[in-house]
């Protein structure tokens, strides 16, 4: 049985100090050891988050890293360097990292391949935009970005990887996705994954729904078999985040 997984994504949100303020706000709402619980924060907040979530069930997670291990790579934060302040996760290839960041698939593998080298769970993302659902392609461009993220990823890495489905158009609009729609690609995700891999490995991996989950959506959304938790941005800086960590109660 895998353990569903809840992750906030907080983004460009949050000063160091005002994370400290939410942390402890949500920290008594999020109590629920059923499921793991991860708060993403930018870089900045990292120490500080890790310190103020100290004795919760709330594990720290960065939004980004790099994939080379240091170097002449200005402004951006090496893999040894979350580790040593105890991040255990970490987001790539969201798709605001691609669409303004210019990330691709490839630099995606690159940094999935980094992330597993250091011992971090990437929580890897996919998703297709409002055209491509149209055209009537969403599956094959998912199935696509996750052969390319797993290139070279061994099945005893896949099986602790985190995957987050995020249809691009249900991304911040409120317009989150049907939970039909949101189980048929996680659970094509988890064929694609059985079929780089083997039964177990699809079984074992954890796959996540992102795109305007709310405390209304929640339920429903985890209660999928192929849906092991979400990725949740704006509502993940609220209150409500408890009731979503809490969909079970
Ligand atoms: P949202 O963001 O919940 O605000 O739609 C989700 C995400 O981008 O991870």
């Amino acid at each position: 049985m895998r353990k569903k997984i809840i992750a906030g994504n907080w983004k460009m949100n949050k000063t160091p100090s005002e994370t400290v303020t939410l942390i402890n706000e949500l920290k008594p709402l999020v109590a629920n050891e059923e499921v793991d619980v991860v708060f993403c924060v930018p870089a900045i907040s990292l120490t500080t988050a890790i310190e103020a979530a100290k004795g919760s069930n709330i594990e720290i997670g960065a939004e980004n890293m790099y994939f080379e291990e240091n170097g002449a790579f200005t402004g951006e934060i090496a893999p040894n360097m979350l580790t040593d302040i105890g991040v255990k996760y970490v987001i790539i290839g969201h798709s605001e990292r691609r669409e303004y960041f210019a990330e691709t698939d490839e630099t995606v593998n690159k940094k999935v391949l980094k992330a597993f080298e250091h011992g971090i769970t990437p929580i890897v993302c996919c998703g297709e935009s409002l055209t491509q659902r149209e055209q009537g392609i969403t599956i094959d461009w998912i199935r696509q970005q996750i052969k390319i993220a797993f290139l070279n990823v061994t099945a005893d890495q896949a099986k602790t990887a985190v995957i987050a489905y995020e249809p691009i158009w249900a991304i911040g609009t409120g317009k989150v996705a049907t939970t039909e729609q949101a189980q048929e690609v996680c659970a094509a995700i988890r064929v694609c994954i059985g079929e780089i891999y083997d039964e177990a490995t699809a079984a074992a991996i954890r796959i996540q729904y992102g795109g305007s989950v709310s405390a209304d959506s929640a339920s429903e959304l985890f209660a999928q078999a192929d849906i092991d938790g979400g990725l949740v941005g704006g509502a993940s800086l609220k209150p409500d985040f408890g009731k979503i960590v809490n969909y079970n109660k």
